[in-house]
């Protein structure tokens, strides 16, 4: 049994879009030489990646060095010095920050949807 509770439909027309642990989705397939899942909605029978919707989705480079491009960006290090110790382009690291820094902003507004009040 898969633990599908982080999980939610990336199918903006849906009505169980965003709600997760919501019980709509179940393991439809496998697919790639990773073996990543493949998530089926009940609610709208769309079929997406378990990796739809974060910075990984749809990355060319093996997982350990995509990790690694993200955890040098986060530590601090420039682009070109991240490019270097990853063995990656200039481009990628810039490409790859994007994506990471996009996601965490939706992120923060999910889980920050409110400010507190400012007396
Ligand atoms: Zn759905």
């Amino acid at each position: 049994m898969h633990d599908l509770t982080a999980f939610c439909c990336q199918n903006t027309q849906c009505a169980d879009f965003g709600k997760r642990g919501h019980g709509n989705l179940t393991v439809c397939a496998h697919y790639g030489q990773q073996q990543r899942r493949l998530l089926y909605c009940r609610s709208c029978k769309a079929r997406f990646s378990e990796r739809k919707g974060t910075p990984l989705f749809d990355t060319r480079l093996p997982e350990h060095q995509a990790v690694a491009v993200l955890h040098h960006i986060a530590e601090g290090c420039g682009v070109r010095q991240t490019a270097r110790l990853t063995g990656v382009s200039k481009d990628t690291v810039v490409r790859y920050s994007l994506r990471a820094g996009e996601h965490a902003q939706q992120l923060h507004d999910d889980l920050v949807a409110f400010s507190p009040r400012d007396p």
